[in-house]
């Protein structure tokens, strides 16, 4: 048989794929399955970034670019960090990469060695233990509760920082809770970070266009410009845009840094696809009222969704600032039912409801559900309606 490496050995395959493919498995011998489980919006592509797309293909934008990104990418990504963000960055210090995910990614590769420990807070992105493990590093799991509505608070992450301390992956909103952090909480984390000089930092901003909190969405460089030297700004058009497929995503940082990630880039995948870069550009130039309107839908979907789970017997489900994701405990349904665990319930959801859904453990938080609102209200009212039957037994 086949010798794979250590590397490999370490990483578990995506438990959000797992499910959707045994979904698919389920719907292809004719079950009625109805999915929550999906990362990725359920509208199409704008058409005017579509358009962009099928211009740039008529027009010969089909040779390598460069690496990190065409000029006129990367410009449209300094003017959204302005814009949005109130963040000033350089062309030196742009990365635009396959995805958000290869962004991150090569800023692990980038940085890590064996030995280094990085600070995750969980409910986590199913993806950053397993590229840090890939790095050659440990991931430091912050687990949070509802007590503190699944947000770190300064003195837990003080507490997790130790000499080996590498990298913070920070995540607001996040996937799965949908959680965000305010302007406050996130100048108290400053704090500690700012305490902390030898750690950088990794601002997951990929979910902050979708966003209904009372305040404005707020990324951590904004309230702390003095962590720009070790911040990396990590965003791109898949979530905001729908755009999932077109695998475009970026990151800002030092721009020693960019360079390096720039170089692990250069020796993989090269530049992300032409035609995905100028479909980007006109995502990120082009009228913002697109990504307003679909914000707006998940919004009607997430305060539908989120009292409809909490009324179910035995689940605790509270609202969420942002994301597509509704994450509720079911913790006292489990028990009630007899079940082992979050992933016997989903398999027994998938089973006897025909729901798909992700178990909590994939995010490192054992009892709980993520459901996806990436589906229509119709869809979510079903769904809603055959789990509280399979929980009735
Ligand atoms: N970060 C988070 C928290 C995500 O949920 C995802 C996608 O599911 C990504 C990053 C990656 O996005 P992409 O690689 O499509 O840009």
């Amino acid at each position: 048989s086949i010798r794979f490496s250590s590397r490999v050995a370490q990483v578990k395959p995506s438990a959000t794929i797992a499910m959707s493919m045994k979904a698919a498995e389920l719907r292809a011998q004719g079950r009625d399955i109805l999915s929550l489980s999906m990362g990725e919006p359920d509208f199409d592509t704008p058409e005017h970034v579509r358009e962009a797309a099928i211009r740039a293909i008529r027009e010969g934008q089909t040779r390598y670019t460069a690496v990190d990104g065409t000029p006129a990418l990367k410009q449209a990504v300094i003017a959204k960090l302005a814009r949005d963000n109130g963040l000033e960055y350089q062309a030196s210090e742009i990365l635009v990469s396959c995805g958000a995910k290869q962004s991150i990614y090569n800023l692990l590769q980038a940085l890590l060695d064996e030995g280094d420990e990085v600070l995750i807070p969980a409910p986590y992105w199913v993806s950053y233990p397993d590229m840090v493990r890939l790095a050659g590093a440990a991931p430091v799991i912050l687990n949070t509760t509802d007590k503190t509505d699944y947000r770190i608070t300064p003195a837990q992450l003080a507490s997790a920082i130790t000499e080996q301390t590498r990298l913070l992956i920070f995540n607001s909103p996040s996937n799965p809770t949908g959680r965000a952090y305010s302007r406050k909480q996130l100048s108290e984390l400053a704090e500690v970070l700012l305490e902390h000089p030898r750690l950088m930092i990794c601002s997951d901003d990929i979910y902050e266009h979708i966003w209904w909190a009372d305040s404005p969405f707020t990324s951590l460089g904004q309230v702390a410009p003095a962590l720009k030297d070790r911040l990396v700004v990590i965003n791109g058009v898949s979530k905001a845009y729908a755009m999932t497929g077109w695998r475009i995503g970026y990151a800002a940082g030092p721009a020693e840094l960019i360079r390096e990630m720039r170089k692990i880039q250069g020796q993989s995948t090269s530049n992300p696809c032409s035609i995905a870069q100028a479909a980007a550009t006109a995502a990120l130039n082009g009228d913002q009222a697109c990504v307003s309107e679909m914000c707006q839908e998940f919004k009607r979907r997430h305060d539908w969704l989120v009292p409809s789970l909490d009324r179910l017997p035995g689940v605790r489900c509270t609202p969420g600032q942002g994301s597509f994701y509704a994450f509720a405990d079911f913790q006292e349904a489990i028990e009630t039912l007899g079940l082992d665990d979050d992933l016997a319930l989903a398999e027994m959801l998938l089973e006897k409801a025909g729901v798909a859904t992700v178990p909590g453990t994939a995010f490192g938080a054992p009892g709980h559900l993520r459901l996806s609102f990436a589906c229509d209200l119709d869809t979510l009212k079903d769904a809603v309606r055959r789990i509280g039957s399979a929980l009735q037994g």
